[in-house]
């Protein structure tokens, strides 16, 4: 990783704000977007993990009105569960994972989900991402995330080299570039990852980083 461009907190601003910018004309709209309630946040999250939004928007909305609660997660057939999330796969790992998590929510932390990274981290079915996901868009706080989008978008723009979300430079990285708490931020990224920074064939010259972007500037098409 280079230093020089790294620390220069102004690019690290222009990037972010761009970004932000991008995402209130061009950001996707999707049910768990709408809100901060801890639970359904989490629930959006879990889900997410490994699935695109667009899958997990065709059955999040029922899934949510029919498990409105964690008392109703926790006490359902897990084949219930199965059923609702039958059209996005691995729904019988989901449909445990999220009995599992309900549970433990209702045992261990009197039924709040916790606001705190290390206790939703233990969580079942909950990593890291999804967990610092609901800090950000459930509790407000400013907490890093990386997944493999933001992977991919901080290395073409700032030439990172990150192998992928395990590297802790890369945590450290999002650290100072998330900014104050802004949840369009990393709505952003994913949008952007998903319909602009295409990974095989990037569209540059509608992106609204191309100014900022060492990949654009060493491959300019
Ligand atoms: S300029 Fe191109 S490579 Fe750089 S972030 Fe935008 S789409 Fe991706």
């Amino acid at each position: 990783m280079g230093e020089a461009p790294l620390l220069n907190g102004k690019r690290l601003g222009l990037v972010r704000q761009a970004i932000i910018d991008w995402f209130d004309r061009y950001g996707r709209d999707f049910p768990w977007r709408h809100g901060s309630e801890p639970f359904q946040i989490l629930v959006a999250e879990m889900l997410l993990r490994r699935t695109t939004a667009t899958a997990v928007s065709r059955i999040y909305t029922e899934f949510i009105n029919r498990f409105d609660s964690l008392e109703r997660l926790a006490r359902a057939r897990q084949s219930t569960i199965e059923r609702s999330l039958s059209t996005v796969g691995l729904q019988s790992v989901r449909a445990q994972q999220l009995q599992q998590m309900a549970k433990m929510v209702l045992k261990e932390y009197d039924g709040i989900i916790p606001e705190n990274l290390a206790a939703l981290e233990s969580l079942s079915g909950v990593g890291r991402y999804a967990a610092a996901a609901v800090m950000n868009f459930a509790f407000g706080f400013p907490e890093a995330m990386v997944d493999g989008n933001v992977v991919h978008l901080m290395n073409r723009v700032f030439s990172l080299g990150v192998k992928g979300p395990t590297d802790n430079t890369i945590w450290d990285f999002m650290r100072k570039f998330g900014g104050p708490q802004d949840k369009r931020l990393y709505w952003g990224i994913i949008d952007l990852v998903t319909i602009v920074c295409l990974r095989r064939v990037p569209f540059c010259h509608e992106c609204p980083l191309s100014k900022y972007c060492d990949f654009y500037a060493s491959n300019p098409k």
